[in-house]
């Protein structure tokens, strides 16, 4: 069994009389994509944001790495990897200036190059933010994470709005992130989504988990009631139709 690198125990979080998260407890194990799951207003960028130190939390515990978010929070920084709001990019800088701008930042000497050729964008080094397409700039950003070399990623629903093929791009960078070694927490609301990419997944609704397993326990669990499809299944779907004739391996999104 690997390390917990996350502990999050009897997490609350109210604004003002509202409670968006209702004591909820989970554990992330190191290496591995541990999976938000759940419709809007769940309350999953509430918690995501609350280990990332980016919001107050009204109570509860958590650990990241051994460290108390209430203690250590500049350490936990550290070790982590936030992707920064698209909209808070300077549209006229091209990508290899925009990793240099946030190095800075985060006081971290780096190769804007090789940062670019984990995310397949060495091509675009020269082009503007503004002239990438959503694809390309979910891809960026997910660089921008990896600036300070952290433990731990924190992607919030990162391929919402994106196309099949730069969904499934997506997928595959952020395996390739895990199989480096990173850990990487993700929320969406996208269950396709959650079954081919997250070892884990914790169900979240209404500011309450109703279920922690793995996908594929999840779906056995379930077919262990007796529960069947109500149609016979087809082998594909419209989507794979889609990707077949399209073709999404070395299409730049
Ligand atoms: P999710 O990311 O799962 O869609 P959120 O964590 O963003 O859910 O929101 C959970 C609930 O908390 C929602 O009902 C949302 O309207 C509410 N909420 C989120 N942020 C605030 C805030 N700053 N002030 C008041 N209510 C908020
Ligand atoms: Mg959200």
């Amino acid at each position: 069994m690997s390390k917990t690198i996350i502990e999050v125990k009897n997490l609350f979080k109210k604004y003002g009389d509202f409670e968006a998260v209702k004591g909820i407890s989970f554990d992330v194990k190191e290496g591995e994509i541990f999976g938000l799951l759940g419709p809007n207003g769940a309350g999953k960028s509430t918690t995501l944001e609350i280990i990332e130190t980016l919001r107050t939390k009204t109570s509860g515990e958590i650990i990241v790495d051994g460290m108390d978010l209430d203690k250590l929070p500049n350490d936990i920084k550290k070790i982590i990897g936030v992707q920064l709001q698209t909209s808070g990019y300077y549209p006229g800088l091209n990508l290899v200036e925009l990793l240099n701008l946030f190095a800075g930042l985060y006081n971290e000497s780096i190769d804007p190059f090789a940062l670019l050729d984990k995310v397949n964008l060495r091509d675009k080094a020269k082009s503007k933010f503004k002239e990438m397409s959503g694809g390309q700039k979910q891809r960026f950003s997910i660089a921008t994470t990896l600036i300070n070399k952290p433990k731990i990623i924190f992607l919030d629903e990162p391929t919402t709005g994106l196309d099949p093929q730069a969904r499934r791009n997506l997928w595959e960078l952020i395996k390739e992130i895990r199989s480096s070694g990173t850990t990487v927490i993700i929320t969406t609301h996208y269950m396709d989504e959650a079954e081919v990419l997250c070892d884990r997944v914790a169900i979240i609704d209404s500011g309450k988990i109703i279920a922690i397993e793995s996908p594929d326990q999840l779906i056995d669990d379930l077919v262990a009631t007796g529960f069947e499809r109500p149609k016979e299944v087809k082998k594909a779907s419209l989507e794979d139709v889609f990707i077949k004739l399209t073709g999404h391996e070395l299409r730049a999104d």
